[in-house]
Parts: structure tokens; sequence; C-alpha cells
């Protein structure tokens, strides 16, 4: 029983072999673009549409699951954030998605975000 609550304390803070904890660690570099107290965004380095970013808890939770059961002020800290850079990236019209569980999409386990949308800001 201790065991279990100590290996979800850990799994809340770090993975080592997770890619977005290594971005948030600073650890692999990625093009940032903003970060709250529990938040980070930064562009996907894939983009499927003109403007793509993605918004992570800093924190690890392996998917908007875990994230909502275990932390809804961070998961509301996250939708804050998500809404108010679509808003500056793009005309208004975006997709905000998170993929869950692999056969939906899910590649990363690190809870994110996606912001979508070709219709950015400035009409580039
Ligand atoms: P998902 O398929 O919902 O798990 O989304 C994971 C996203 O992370 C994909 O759109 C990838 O292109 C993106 N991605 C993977 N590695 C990196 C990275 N090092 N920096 C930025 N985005 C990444
Ligand atoms: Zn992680």
């Amino acid at each position: 029983m201790e065991l279990g609550l100590a290996k979800t304390r850990l799994n809340h803070m770090t993975e080592a072999s997770c890619i977005f904890c290594k971005i948030v660690s600073g650890d692999i570099a990625a093009d940032k673009i903003a970060e709250t107290a529990n938040t980070l965004a930064f562009r996907d380095i894939a983009p499927l549409s003109k403007v793509h970013l993605l918004v992570i808890p800093k924190k690890h939770y392996k998917d908007v699951v875990e994230l909502s059961e275990s932390s809804p002020a961070v998961l509301g800290e996250l939708m804050s954030q998500a809404t108010k850079l679509a808003q500056e990236h793009t005309n208004g019209s975006f997709k905000l998605q998170f993929n869950t569980g692999s056969e939906a999409g899910q590649t990363i386990f690190h809870a994110h975000a996606h912001v979508l949308s070709d219709n950015s800001k400035d009409g580039s």
C-alpha cells in the first residue's frame, strides 16, 4: 500500500524516460513560447497545421484523465493558458485536443493539449 502511494507520487514528478519531462528540465531543447507556475507551452516539432502548440503540466501525469483526477486546478491553469495562447496565435478559430490512449493517437504519455489551427493571427 505504502509502496503504491510512493510510486504514484513519483509518477507525478518526473519520469526518467519521458521526453516532455526532459523538455521541462531543460535536458532536451524545445521552441518554448510561454510558461506559468505549473505549465509550459512550446511548438510541436512536427506541426500538423500552421499553428500547432503543445501545452503541458510541468509535473508528469500520463494523460488528461490522470491530470484531471489528481490536480484539477493544474488542468484549469493549463486550459486557461491554452485558450490564451490560442487567442494570441490564431484569429480565434482553433482546435484544442487531448489525445488519450494509444488507440486515440497518444504517443507521448505525459498529458498535453494540442492547440491546432490553420488560421494564424497574421494570416501567414
Ligand atoms: P500525441 O500524439 O498526442 O501524444 O502528441 C505528441 C506530440 O508531440 C506530437 O504531435 C509530436 O510531434 C510532438 N513531439 C514529439 N517530440 C517532440 C519534441 N521533442 N518537441 C516538440 N514536440 C514534440
Ligand atoms: Zn513526463
